[in-house]
């Protein structure tokens, strides 16, 4: 991508380093390191923060473990692998982004399974994984596994599950004076004859960057088709998640494997405004829920916990789904990517597209956008000039918080 400084900017039109779109973790991050590598930015969405895959997100800071089902170490799960520590600098406060306000829900989470464990015994005993993965002898399973009909291997990873709407607050509070909502940005975008994007505020204002970014997950899609810019091409993962609201009172985050290389369900609790635990439930249930209406999904959900935990009783449990999709960057035969994804838009001169692919991969993707951008320049003060006409986004509300009540 080469240089571009944007041609004709008129009086009155404003002028920065960068501008991203998209106010979900991948959006925000990014924020926050440009910010703080000196970088003149703002950050505009047309909704609340959050919404869409980062409030719908397990919130797992994983190692790239679950990626080794198939008993080896491959690309994803090496890539992976440094993050959970890059996270924890920054939970502690001496990392590159400050998160020191966002709150752990679990330091932990389970692996466990009644059968297939074998082949991944040797593997968790590896160098690749040691000191991340401990087998959990019987007296010191959790309370919801503390059952004699409990059979099988479990294991405990050190990898943290966070609460999401904590980071979100987190990153906005660092990044407040720099986020802006504005609806219908797609309908506001153009390029000038050199490709260069801008966009057009209702008053006529121009805004201008020597790059935008695009973090819009699903959205990234139509921000690029209002520029009728092909590539990259984006694909969607859908899925259905499980909400179970129950009298149990166990915080459990574990993944139970089966026989599919993708666990056959993720479990994890989450705060919520009534006296009940709320257990989201995803993993392989949810991508073949995908496919099912919700009665269905919840039928195959209730099957699921009655083979798994039969000495529980969920029959007064409270039981909606989520149909939500995991936005890619599009791979060959639909594989899942391997890492977090930024690279120019085809055909533009000043755009670059980012896909996190995981919330883990939030910082990788981060260090990728930074590695393409030329150094800061539009160092005037545009930020003033944005606030006096746009409002300021909030958080978003958690799905179980709106949906099926
Ligand atoms: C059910 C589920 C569970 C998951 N669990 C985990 C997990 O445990 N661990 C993990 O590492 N990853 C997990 N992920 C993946 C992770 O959630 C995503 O990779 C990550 O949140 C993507 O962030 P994002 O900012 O790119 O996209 P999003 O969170 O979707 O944010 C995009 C934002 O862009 C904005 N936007 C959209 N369209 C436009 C537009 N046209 N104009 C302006 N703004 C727009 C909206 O504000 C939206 O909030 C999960 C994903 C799902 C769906």
């Amino acid at each position: 991508m080469n240089n571009p400084s944007p041609s004709s900017t008129e009086s009155g039109d404003l002028q920065f380093d960068a501008i991203i779109i998209g106010g979900g973790i991948a959006g925000l991050w990014t924020l926050d390191r440009l910010r703080n590598s000196g970088y003149n930015v703002a950050l505009l969405t047309d909704r609340a923060l959050g919404e869409g895959q980062t409030l719908a997100s397990q919130g797992m800071i994983h190692g790239g473990i679950k990626y080794t089902l198939s008993g080896a170490l491959n690309k994803a799960s090496e890539t992976i692998a440094d993050m959970p520590d890059y996270w924890q600098r920054c939970l502690g406060g001496q990392g590159d982004v400050d998160l020191t306000q966002t709150r752990c829900l679990s330091d932990h989470f389970y692996m466990w399974s009644n059968s297939t464990m074998g082949k991944l015994t040797g593997f968790f005993a590896s160098r690749a994984v040691r000191g991340r993965v401990d087998k959990v002898a019987p007296d010191e399973r959790p309370a919801l596994l503390q059952n004699r009909q409990f059979k099988g291997s479990l294991y405990r990873l050190v990898d943290r599950v966070l609460d999401v709407p904590s980071l979100l607050a987190n990153l906005a509070t660092n990044n407040q004076g720099h986020l802006f909502l504005l609806p219908n940005i797609a309908s506001r975008l153009h390029k000038d004859a050199n490709e260069n994007t801008y966009l057009t505020l209702d008053n006529g204002t121009k805004l201008h960057a020597q790059r935008w970014i695009f973090c819009a997950g699903k959205g990234n899609a139509g921000l690029l088709a209002a520029l009728a810019c092909p590539e990259p091409a984006m694909q969607l993962r859908p899925l259905q998640q499980l909400i179970v609201r129950h009298r149990y009172p166990y915080p459990f985050y574990g993944h139970c494997l089966g026989a599919d290389k993708t666990p056959r369900l993720t479990i994890s609790t989450h705060p919520s405004a009534s006296d009940k635990t709320v257990w989201y439930l995803g993993g392989s249930l949810a991508e073949k829920g995908a496919n099912m209406s919700a009665a269905e999904l919840v039928c195959a959900g209730k099957q699921e916990l009655a083979e798994l935990f039969p000495w529980l009783d969920f029959s007064d449990a409270e039981f909606s789904t989520l149909p939500i999709e995991r936005a890619e960057p599009r791979q060959q035969d639909f594989a899942r990517p391997d890492n977090a994804f930024a690279e120019p838009a085809r055909g533009l001169a000043n755009v670059l597209v980012g896909w996190p692919t995981k919330l883990t991969l939030a910082p990788n993707l981060a260090n990728q956008i930074l590695a393409q951008l030329p150094p800061p320049g539009a160092g005037n003060h545009d930020l003033a000039a944005l606030e006096q006409q746009l409002s300021v986004p909030g958080i978003a509300p958690l799905p179980w918080e709106t949906n099926g009540d």
